[in-house]
């Protein structure tokens, strides 16, 4: 069934486990997500980001979500990540999207207060719940994109106003991961993560999950991570197919690199439920 995160993340902030959020790209990537939630019998959040709808329309993209969702028989939230211009993110929701994030987190903070402010009245009023994100999420090593940028970390205090001020669902924070494969090894700053929590009411999302290792993971989810976000682990996951299995048949491949997907993503559903009240 399709709905909106707001219920799914407050149970998950209150029995302290996570929900994956693995961006899809194509029918088959979206597939295997739903059949492994399926298969763990617990809620997905499918996402899909602005980005890569230049590989998949976000038409197309949006009958994908809606046609699995509609027929999944676990909760499953069409969710638009990472969304930086107000009128795709409109007609996500037009759409059928019933979940969006607002990513001004390029701009400054007042500006990127006005624009989620405004962005969330209009999700509020349509029923669909909206994340944003302040600080910034590092780029290092894309797979999908050639910009790389840096992290700048979250403040609490920074946290506490925004989140009055926006009334947005959640909240995406930059602790130390990093979008695409790290650079070096990944240095997160728990400490800061416990007081941003300890600071605000709303779940909190984290971006960059792929090689972020499982142990981080968790120590993240005990301190208040309730949403985490993967892309990267499952590009990986598809390399490595056709690195190892040269020679393989095309539809072989194809059923082999889904298989390598779905492996992925129950991995991370272990690592999300451990530690679970
Ligand atoms: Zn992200």
């Amino acid at each position: 069934m399709l709905t909106n995160s707001i219920e799914l993340l407050k149970d998950a902030r209150k029995n302290k486990y996570a929900i994956p959020a693995p961006n899809f790209f194509d029918i088959d990537s979206a597939r295997s997500y739903i059949s492994v939630a399926e298969k763990v019998k617990q809620p997905i959040i499918l996402s899909f980001a602005e980005a890569h709808s230049r590989i998949l329309p976000l038409e197309e993209a949006a009958l994908i979500g809606k046609y699995f969702a509609k027929k999944s028989s676990v909760p499953v939230v069409l969710h638009l990540d990472h969304g930086e211009h107000e009128e795709f993110l409109e007609r996500a929701i037009e759409l059928g999207f019933s979940s969006i994030m607002m990513d001004a987190s390029y701009d400054n903070f007042e500006e990127n207060i006005k624009r989620t402010q405004k962005m969330a009245n209009y999700a509020h009023a349509h029923g669909i719940s909206i994340e944003a994100e302040i600080g910034h999420v590092a780029s290092s090593e894309r797979i999908d994109f050639e910009d790389t940028t840096d992290n700048i970390y979250t403040s609490p205090n920074s946290a506490i106003e925004f989140v009055e001020r926006t009334q947005v669902d959640s909240l995406a924070v930059s602790i130390g991961t990093s979008h695409g494969n790290y650079k070096g090894k990944p240095n997160i700053d728990f400490q800061l993560l416990k007081e941003i929590s300890n600071s605000v009411s709303i779940p909190l999302v984290l971006h960059g999950g792929s090689s972020t290792g499982e142990e981080n993971l968790r120590t993240c989810i005990s301190n208040g991570i309730n949403k985490i976000n993967i892309f990267t682990d499952f590009c990986n996951a598809i390399t490595s197919v056709i690195d190892s299995k040269n020679g393989l048949k095309f539809f072989d491949m194809k059923m082999e690199s889904n298989k390598a997907m779905e492996d992925v993503l129950e991995q991370f559903y272990n690592v999300c439920q451990t530690g679970r009240n």
